[in-house]
This record gives structure tokens, C-alpha cells and sequence, in this order.
């Protein structure tokens, strides 16, 4: 990959993670991305589903900052993400899923688990374009997380494929 194209994806992987636009990530920024997917699937805050959400959130954004906030001012700035997240979570993808896992699990229970606690990879679309995926991007990439197939998308799956994306090569 050449460097214009690591830059173009790290630039992607930040603004999914800037769900308000303003240039850097905070704590406001995860409870943007529970309440899109609260609203997208009808839920409320004050739900079951909605309190694990936002409690998920918090707990990613713990975990975010622990890894990139380096100068402790509960923001990440762009140059915080690359130079901390970014290489930090390349060479630790296990640490990365195990942060962001209450998330995506809460996310899946929101999006309309069945008791199996997978949900179809259109579901999946849908919560992945109400966190700002393009349409085209968002059925490409829900269609690709059902790795095995068989029409229906798990917990594990999501957080594989989560990591794989923000684990960018260089
Ligand atoms: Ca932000
Ligand atoms: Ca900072």
C-alpha cells in the first residue's frame, strides 16, 4: 500500500470514529453513534437494550482513550489516533475486540438478536449505515461479516471483522 492510500484509510477510520464531525474523538462521540443506532432500530436510551448500549459506549471510549489520549484531555486528535490507537491497535488486535466488544455486543441486542445472538446481515447494514457508512459500503461490508455463510451474522464475526478494519497495514 502506498502512503496516500494509508492515508486515505486512516482518514476514514478516524471519521468513523468523529461520528460528530469536529475534528477530533470523545466521549460524545460514542453516545452519538449508541443514539443513532438506538433511533435506527426504535429503541430507547432508557431501555434494556438502550442502557447496555450506552454503557458499551462508555466502555470503548474508556478504552479508546486509555490507548490514544496521550496528553489525558479526554479528546484524541487526529495525530493521537495515528500515532497511538492506530499502531497500537496493529499490533494488538485482541486488546482492540476485547475494548470493543460490550459495544458491538449491545449493538447486535439493538439491531434485533434473535436468541441465537446473531442478527441478519441486512440488520447489520442498516446499523451500519445509521453510524454514517455509505450505502453501497454498508451492504458490501454486512454482506462480507456473514464469513461462513449461512445468513446470519454473530457477535464473533463483527468483532473480527471490526478489528480488521481498524487494524490498517501499513
Ligand atoms: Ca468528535
Ligand atoms: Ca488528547
Amino acid at each position: 500500500m502506498d502512503s496516500a492510500e494509508y492515508e486515505r484509510r486512516i482518514a476514514a477510520r478516524f471519521a468513523t470514529f468523529d461520528q460528530d464531525g469536529n475534528g477530533y474523538i470523545s466521549r460524545e462521540d460514542f453516545s452519538t453513534a449508541a443514539a443513532a443506532l438506538c433511533a435506527e432500530f426504535d429503541a430507547t436510551a432508557r431501555s434494556e437494550k438502550g442502557q447496555a448500549l450506552y454503557i458499551g459506549a462508555e466502555a470503548f471510549w474508556q478504552g479508546m482513550a486509555g490507548i490514544a489520549d496521550r496528553d489525558g484531555d479526554q479528546r484524541i486528535t487526529r495525530d493521537e489516533f495515528v500515532g497511538g490507537a492506530v499502531k497500537r491497535l496493529r499490533d494488538n488486535p485482541e486488546r482492540f475486540a476485547e475494548i470493543a466488544r460490550p459495544f458491538l455486543h449491545a449493538a447486535i441486542g439493538v439491531a434485533g438478536a434473535g436468541t441465537d445472538g446473531t442478527v441478519a446481515p441486512a440488520e447489520a447494514g442498516r446499523a451500519l449505515k445509521a453510524l454514517g457508512v455509505p450505502e453501497d459500503v454498508a451492504t458490501a461490508v454486512a454482506d462480507a461479516l456473514d464469513a461462513d455463510g449461512d445468513g446470519r451474522v454473530s457477535e464473533q464475526e463483527v468483532v473480527t471483522a471490526f478489528a480488521q478494519y481498524f487494524t490498517v497495514p501499513e
